[in-house]
């Protein structure tokens, strides 16, 4: 073998163990990938995953926040809206904190929880979002949560809740409203 094609052969190899494409970047576009960082005020539990690369849900990732959102009283779990995930996610991307962590004030609620806060005053819906697993109520630590309720009013995603006493905003994918 002459030199020459020794030398391209040695290149070759090494081109191919480190696995390198001879394609341009640009024939593949990287699919964006969905993460939320949460971090649940009753649990103390904390979840960091990415949940969506480009249009596919992944199951278990989507399980684990299914999980992580069940019923803080009762343990149960129930499969989210994942237009909920997405909506916590481009909220997080519009305040500028794409990586940032959203702090869980309930996620899930069994009809024996709704029950229990109604009865205990917390003024909770007799038909509540929380119930079908598509609302979340948050804090976000750095921003305020004016600005939370704001830009998620500005999205036209759902449900837009805000509670100035208890320092929290609640957002949910049902119907297109505020309180
Ligand atoms: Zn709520």
């Amino acid at each position: 073998m002459s030199l020459r094609k020794s030398i391209f052969a040695a290149a070759l190899a090494l081109f191919t163990a480190t696995g390198l494409s001879a394609a341009p970047a640009d024939t593949a576009p990287t699919a964006a990938a969905y993460r939320l960082h949460l971090y649940h005020l009753h649990t103390g539990e904390s979840i960091d995953v990415v949940y969506r690369v480009g249009d596919h849900y992944i199951p278990e990732a989507v399980a684990q926040l299914d999980h992580f959102l069940r019923d803080h009283r009762t343990g149960d779990v129930r499969d989210y809206d994942v237009r909920e995930f997405d909506l916590l996610h481009d909220l997080m991307a519009r305040l500028g904190h794409p990586d940032g962590v959203i702090d869980i004030v309930c996620g899930y609620r069994t009809p024996w929880s709704n029950n229990y806060l109604r009865e205990h005053g917390h003024g909770v819906a007799l038909h509540s979002q929380h119930m079908e697993a598509k609302a979340i109520d948050i804090r976000i630590p750095g921003v305020s949560t004016a600005q939370v309720r704001d830009t998620a009013l500005a999205m036209q995603r759902g449900g837009v809740g805000y509670y100035s006493q208890s320092d929290f905003v609640h957002v949910d994918v049902g119907r297109v409203r505020r309180w």
